[in-house]
Parts: structure tokens; sequence; C-alpha cells
């Protein structure tokens, strides 16, 4: 489609020609494309959305050390939270994309926990959080994700590279 009004901010010709297309990202879901093409000079110009089709909402419970392999796929707009624990991540500008395990999520609130202030409750914390990496605590985690991209993946076999 012919963009009328709009010229490119490189060679001011009006000739821009704009469109999207979709691509498939393993466990992302869909990433819908959007660009901006210059017929005169050939400048691109693209953005990118992702349309994740999974359930806004999901929680799992982890009652053993084999639950520590359940992979859970964060995108920037996922909030997670283990109550147990008083552990809670919410998106924000800086809102990390991850893929890791429970293990490596909860080993990154323990990196994390260094930016508290109150230094009892830090200790506290982290000795749950450790107990809960050796599996002798039950958790939950949930997840929601109004842009359906964050999810777990609770087959452990599944590869995600
Ligand atoms: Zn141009």
């Amino acid at each position: 489609m012919v963009e009328p009004d709009l010229k490119c901010p490189v060679c001011t010709a009006g000739n821009l020609e704009s469109g999207s297309d979709e691509l498939d990202v393993p466990h992302f879901g869909k990433v819908v494309h959007y660009y901006m093409r210059c017929n005169s000079c050939g400048y691109r110009i693209n953005d990118f959305a992702f349309q994740g089709d999974f359930p806004k909402e999901d929680k799992v419970e982890i009652k053993n050390k084999t639950d520590l392999q359940i992979k859970i796929v964060r995108g920037s707009n996922g909030t997670v939270l283990v109550p147990e624990l008083g552990l809670e991540l919410y998106p924000g500008p800086l809102a990390e994309t991850f893929i890791t395990n429970v293990e490596g999520l909860l080993n990154r609130f323990l990196n994390l926990m260094p930016l508290f202030d109150d230094q009892k409750k830090i200790e506290e914390v982290q000795e749950n959080v450790r107990k809960a990496i050796e599996g002798k605590l039950k958790i939950t985690i949930s997840i929601s994700d109004p842009s359906g991209v964050s999810h777990f993946i609770k087959n452990p076999q599944t590869d995600i590279s």
C-alpha cells in the first residue's frame, strides 16, 4: 500500500509503501512485522510486535526437583509471581524477555535480591528461595501476560534450542 501523505526521511520522495507480514518464532508465537519501504531509494523502517496465542494467565505448582525443570518463557509484558516466596516480576520499560526453567528463574530472583532494603527480610527470602531450588519447598508460579507471549513449557523434555 502506498502511503501518499508520507515522505521518505532519507530521500524525501513521496514514494513510501507500507505492509506487514507474519513470522513464526518458536516459543514466542507469532511476530507481526510492520514495514515501510521507499520505492525511490530503498530505505526501510521495520517494527515488530509479538502476538502470542498462549493463555493470558497460567500457573504451575512446584512440588519436587523434577518440577524445577519446567520451562518458562517470559515476554516483556509478562508478570511472574511466586506468592509463597513473596517474589514478583512486573513488566516495565526494562523488562527482559527470557526463557529459563524454574530453577533458573529462582536464581534470577536471588541475583536481584540485593536490590531490596531490608537486610533481615532479604536473608529470610534468600533462605526460602534456596530451599525451593533444592525442591524442599512447595511453591506456585503464576504468569499473566495480556500479549499471550509468556507461558510455561510443562514437558521438561521439550527442546528449546
Ligand atoms: Zn527514499
